[in-house]
């Protein structure tokens, strides 16, 4: 919705913006793919040929959160129009419908076994045409739309996340007041009220630092609050997983089931340690930043 409304022309707003706020219909990015390393995205291989007045997509696709959703209408794809340009200048993003000829939606993606109601698909693209009012931006502008578009995706990754670090520590406390071992509840053990307390000042500390991120991003912008952006993205996930682990060791066997929502929540969690760029090219960015304040103190060669 984000790419609609900054870079949408009247008529996907219309036609797509529109709806996707009413809730009427979905929609899909298709960025990833299987054969190039995605966590860089000038790897990103489909291509995009014009051709008179259209384009011609091929290309594979996966991982396209949403793709499998019975109202999922439209995809915003992202692929190369010009291999010789700039490294960040080769990419373009097209709006394509999810019904055009040429498209195929190959598969849903289980994560750990577990199927999303809404799919995260693999896609074939095989001779799709786009027409060229379809390009979003302009060509050579889908590096700069995908930097746009994921400041507030990833913020809200992270709100999601300190949700489900608030219900598995309650999960936790719960349990662990209620079951009994070696004569005294497992609350009364030193290392379970270690991991409740650790739990509580960690969720404290996302929370604000997801505050001052949103904050930064209403005052600022997206891109003077990239450091936040990244840090939140990092550190809200890998918080979040360590105390829903910590709840699953509470519940014991159970944990590992499906008669509790932790197993499952950890699955989604985990996945988030990916989705929307991986924890390493994060950190790779926020060390940048930092680097840069004493570039001055690098030998010269
Ligand atoms: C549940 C889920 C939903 C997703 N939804 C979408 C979606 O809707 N649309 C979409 O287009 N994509 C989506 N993705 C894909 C996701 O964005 C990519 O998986 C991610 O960007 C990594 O790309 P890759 O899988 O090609 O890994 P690769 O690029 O092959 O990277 C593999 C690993 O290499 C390591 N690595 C990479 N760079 C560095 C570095 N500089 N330093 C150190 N280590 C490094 C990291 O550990 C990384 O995980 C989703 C993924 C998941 C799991």
């Amino acid at each position: 919705m984000e790419v609609f409304t900054l870079f949408g022309t009247d008529e996907h707003k219309e036609k797509y913006l529109k709806p996707l706020l009413d809730g009427t219909i979905r929609s899909a990015f298709a960025m990833t793919e299987p054969d190039v390393a995605s966590s860089d995205a000038t790897n990103i291989e489909m291509s995009m040929v014009r051709d008179g007045d259209d384009y011609v997509l091929n290309g594979r696709k996966w991982f396209a959160s949403n793709a499998m959703h019975k109202n999922c209408r439209v995809l915003i794809v992202m692929g190369k129009t010009d291999p010789a340009a700039a490294p960040h200048r080769q990419q373009s993003m097209m709006v394509v419908p999810i019904d055009a000829p040429g498209v195929t939606v190959v598969r849903n993606l289980p994560v750990f076994g577990y199927h999303d109601r809404e799919g995260h698909a693999e896609i074939l693209f095989e001779d799709v045409r786009v027409p060229s009012k379809d390009v979003l931006k302009g060509e050579g502008e889908g590096f700069a739309i995908s930097q746009a578009r994921l400041g507030p995706g990833r913020i809200h990754h992270c709100m999601r996340a300190i949700g489900v670090s608030e219900r598995a520590l309650e999960l936790l406390c719960r349990r662990a007041q209620s079951r009994v071992t070696f004569g005294k509840p497992v609350a009364d053990n030193a290392n379970i009220q270690d991991w409740i307390a650790e739990a509580r000042i960690e969720i404290e500390m996302i929370r604000l630092l997801t505050l001052k991120t949103a904050y930064l991003m209403d005052t600022v912008g997206n891109k003077e609050a990239r450091t936040e952006i990244a840090a939140i993205k990092v550190a809200g996930p890998n918080i979040a997983l360590k105390i829903v682990d910590r709840a699953i060791q509470v519940h014991g066997g159970g944990g590992v089931t499906d008669d509790f929502p932790l197993a499952m929540a950890y699955a989604h969690l985990r996945t988030l340690r990916l989705a929307d760029g991986p924890d390493e090219v994060h950190k790779r960015a926020i060390a940048k930043q930092e680097l840069r304040k004493y570039r001055d103190l690098r030998p010269t060669s």
